[in-house]
């Protein structure tokens, strides 16, 4: 499957991507991780992209574009992907349009992920993420803590908050999808591509998907 997973910080891109890579081997592709991985590693892509990251501001669209057009020409996109938290902006969404028909490649659909602001703040504050970066486990202190407070389950790494899942960082972010990102819902309308869901459930979000697709 090849899909856009739209949708405000939290509102479960990443969970309902990590599913759907079991359905069909589509590999999950997500901006954030690659631009923490790349502030990790200290490259100069993660040299660029970090001030912005943590003030819970976008990265500039060219250094988006940049790491877009390499990843989704390897090897393993060729049996699908799943974008989470690519595009952001308008200028995103029609350079990947521009980038997708120089590659001959055509998208199922963009899910966008409904789910109320209220739960979505709740969900932020509440969300930890597992430290190991080959494992990035996600968790959530109220309604999935790990078996043992603070360890993960899956590799047994510290599990964290995020630096930009501070309070101020978590509204800085919501207000810059509501600015930049919000507006994709439409242009994915135009496109024919759009499907809304509502994403209270990460399991109802992926047979609602599967179904769509024909799974
Ligand atoms: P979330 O969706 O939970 O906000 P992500 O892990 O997708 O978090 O992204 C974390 C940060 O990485 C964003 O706040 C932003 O600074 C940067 N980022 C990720 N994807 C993009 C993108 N497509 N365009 C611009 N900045 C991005
Ligand atoms: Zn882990």
């Amino acid at each position: 499957m090849k899909l856009i997973l739209l949708g405000a910080p939290g509102a479960g891109k990443g969970t309902v991507a990590k599913l759907l890579t079991e359905v069909d081997g589509s590999v999950q592709i997500s901006t954030g991780d690659i631009l923490r991985g790349a502030v990790r590693a200290g490259t100069e892509l993660g040299k660029k992209a970090e001030a912005f990251m943590k003030a819970g501001d976008l990265v500039p669209d060219e250094l988006i574009m940049g790491i877009m057009e390499e990843r989704l020409q390897e090897s393993d996109c060729a049996n699908g992907f799943l974008l989470d938290g690519f595009p952001r902006t308008i200028p995103q969404s029609e350079a990947l349009k521009a980038l997708l028909a120089r590659i001959g490649i055509e998208l199922d659909m963009a899910v966008n992920l409904d789910v109320p602001r209220d739960v979505i703040l709740d969900r932020l504050t509440t969300r930890r993420t597992c430290s190991n970066p080959e494992c990035q486990a996600i968790y959530n202190v109220k309604s999935n803590p790990p078996k043992q407070e603070g360890i993960c389950d899956k590799c047994g790494s510290p599990v964290i908050q995020r630096d930009d899942e501070t309070e101020e960082a978590i509204s800085k972010r919501l207000e810059t999808y509501n600015e930049k990102t919000a507006p994709l819902a439409a242009y994915y309308e135009k496109e024919g591509l759009l499907v809304n869901v509502n994403a209270t459930s990460s399991d109802i979000v992926v047979s609602t998907i599967k179904e769509k697709l024909g799974l």
